[in-house]
């Protein structure tokens, strides 16, 4: 399969609107940031995790024109905010998108975007999905999509597995059962938001003890903030883990 990183950045984005700071004031583009998000192409679906904000122009930008699922990590409005865009992918493929989430996330959709499921008469003018909760794992032929539990402090968010590679965002802590489902993972992309420590997420060393303890060879970092400069904290960081950045191209 193969996996483009769309962002890597945390809720603001990088830059920061009105912020003169190092990183946000970067020529370089590893470190200029959309909201975070991932596409990932297989033989058998090309699946979203979380529609961002920043959703319309991750998808002009990576040139992607087919998603056959969509899969939420949980509904904060970094991660559910460029929803309607998702009708520029009905109008080419013409056919419902079906999307998945728990159901804290499922309702909280279903409330935030009432006039989606309110007002459905008019094909295109809102988009045509379908909402489902994920409670086990879903197959399609022989691609394999498990939820991954995880704490993003008091919520309770998901993670995704497809096959070996896994996807966790927002998250502060990593249950026990979901640790197991993490064993055989070639490659992790992992929530940190910076050096210092945050109620909500990861900071840099705890994402990296949780990949070695996992013994994972290869991992990324994202849902970084302006306060990591790339080229400088990519450098520190050790052998198999690295930043990701928006456009990252990632083949499993
Ligand atoms: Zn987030
Ligand atoms: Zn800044
Ligand atoms: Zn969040």
């Amino acid at each position: 399969m193969d996996v483009t990183i769309l962002g890597s950045g945390t809720s603001h984005g990088v830059p920061i609107i009105g912020c003169n700071c190092e990183t946000c004031t970067s020529d370089n583009p590893k470190n200029k940031r959309f909201r975070s998000s991932i596409y990932i192409k297989t033989n058998v679906k090309n699946i979203l995790i979380d529609t961002s904000p920043d959703l319309r122009l991750q998808l002009l930008n990576n040139e992607i024109t087919d998603i056959d699922i969509v899969l939420f990590t949980h509904p904060h409005a970094d991660h559910i905010m460029g929803f309607d865009d998702l009708r520029a992918i009905n109008r080419i493929n013409k056919r419902d998108i079906p999307c998945y989430g728990n159901k804290y996330t499922i309702e909280a959709i279903k409330k935030k975007f009432e006039y989606i499921f309110k007002d459905r008469h008019c094909r295109f003018s809102v988009p045509s999905v379908e909402l489902n909760e994920i409670k086990n794992e879903l197959q399609f032929e022989d691609l394999k999509v498990t939820p991954l539990p995880v704490k993003h402090n008091h919520d309770n968010v998901l993670g995704y597995k497809i096959d070996n590679f896994a996807y966790i965002t927002d998250c502060s802590e990593i249950p026990k059962e979901t640790m197991k489902l993490l064993k055989d993972v070639d490659l992790l992309i992992l929530d940190a938001l910076r050096y210092k420590s945050h109620p909500k997420h990861f900071n840099i060393n705890e994402a990296v003890e949780v990949i070695q303890n996992l013994g994972i060879k290869k991992a990324y970092l994202t849902h970084v903030s302006h306060e990591i400069e790339h080229e400088k904290v990519n450098e520190e960081l050790p052998e198999g883990i690295e930043l990701a950045y928006d456009g990252l191209q990632l083949k499993v």
